[in-house]
């Protein structure tokens, strides 16, 4: 997808919530889609901010909202409560892999799980639409 007509959707979808297309708001989905890491709402705030934009946090929270409801963004929930956002523009389908100890986040994909999967949903005469796999552990540098 190119970096214009992500722009063009974002700025439709802007309108469709009924927000105004505002420097600040476009920061936070080039900030989103430039970064292919897990980060924070917290930690894209402060990126965005060391960029000398003004924003405000209410803005970047509900921007990420937003970039999530429309597919370009990812919400992981790690079990800790406090959510990390990735980008979902040119990033398939992957699970993660987390370190207790120093947060560290690792994408796998490994295709005889994800047709594990679909043969479970089968058996039980499902159609699956999505999963979350989270692995937990210690990383090599923390064991
Ligand atoms: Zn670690
Ligand atoms: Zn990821």
């Amino acid at each position: 997808m190119t970096n214009e007509k992500l722009l063009s959707d974002f700025k439709d979808v802007l309108k469709k919530e009924g927000l105004k297309v505002t420097p600040q708001r476009i920061a936070v989905l080039e900030e989103i889609i430039k970064d292919k890491g897990h980060r924070e709402s917290e930690d894209i705030y402060m990126a965005i901010k060391s960029r000398k934009t003004h924003v405000s946090r209410a803005t970047v929270y509900r921007t990420l909202d937003i970039l999530v409801q429309n597919g370009f963004a990812r919400k992981l929930n790690l079990g800790d409560g406090r959510a990390r956002y990735e980008t979902k523009i040119d990033s398939p389908h992957h699970d993660h892999i987390i370190c207790n100890e120093c947060g560290k986040i690792i994408e796998f994909v490994n295709d005889e799980i994800e047709k594990m999967q679909e043969e479970i949903a089968k058996q039980h005469h499902f159609k699956l639409q999505q999963h979350i796999h989270q692995l937990f552990g210690l990383c090599k540098e923390c064991q």
